[in-house]
């Protein structure tokens, strides 16, 4: 661990909880496929990965991102500064660049691949994770459906931890944003689990919604997907 690391965590804590005690840092750089960085509490010890992606960052992306990590830990709400300043690094040139190398070699094949003949689910959701959720959402299973199925267009089981989309999305006239957005509001069921209700697969409370609002071409998502 840089000893820089650890004190850009320790002051990032104190930002956030300036009397709380400490936890215990166990703070490193971490080889994932992607720019995700973990952080979990646990016996009192705060164990936290960061994408080996981000080890050459500035300082001041570093303090983000901890500052970033500690406001999920701790539910506080995550300041836009900071917010603004982790996604532009995570969105230059230098780093996308990177992160598609890095992909190639460490990106796993696997069984009902999320590679289709023009969309690779997996490559939506990590950019998205990253626009949207600062890289901390787990991927789930990213698959696509075995029929063209017109009346679903996605879901996202819980119970496989599986986020199925239709195959129709596959398709050269399908506009990317449109897949996104499809995307995006199956990731904020992953976000906003549901309380089990009678028998409604798919609740959107207040806060969902907001969150949806988020998403740039929404308006034009939506047209597109009503003349499917
Ligand atoms: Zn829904």
């Amino acid at each position: 661990m840089r000893a820089n690391l650890h004190e850009i965590f320790l002051t990032a804590y104190r930002g956030l909880r300036p009397r709380a005690p400490v936890p215990e840092f166990r703070v490193e750089f971490y080889p994932f496929a992607n720019v995700n960085n973990t952080i979990r509490l646990r016996d009192s010890r705060m164990h936290v990965r960061i994408s080996d992606l981000l080890e050459g960052a500035p300082e001041s992306v570093l303090e983000a991102i901890a500052h970033i990590l500690l406001a999920k830990v701790y539910r506080q709400p995550i300041e836009p500064g900071h917010s603004t300043r982790f996604r532009r690094y995570v969105a230059s040139k230098d780093i996308r660049a990177k992160t598609h190398l890095v992909r190639q070699v460490r990106g796993r094949k696997r069984l009902g691949s999320p590679r289709g003949f023009i969309y690779d689910l997996e490559q939506i959701f990590e950019d998205l994770n990253v626009r949207f959720f600062h890289g901390l959402l787990a991927r789930p299973q990213m698959t696509w459906s075995q029929i063209r199925s017109r009346r679903s267009l996605a879901h996202y089981d819980p119970a496989h931890n599986t986020i199925v989309v239709s195959r129709i999305f596959d398709h050269v006239r399908v506009p990317q944003y449109a897949l996104e957005y499809i995307v995006y509001h199956e990731m904020l069921h992953l976000k906003h689990p549901v309380k089990l209700r009678g028998s409604r697969r798919c609740v959107h409370g207040p806060e969902f919604q907001a969150e949806e609002k988020l998403f740039p071409q929404l308006e034009k998502a939506k047209a597109f997907l009503k003349q499917l």
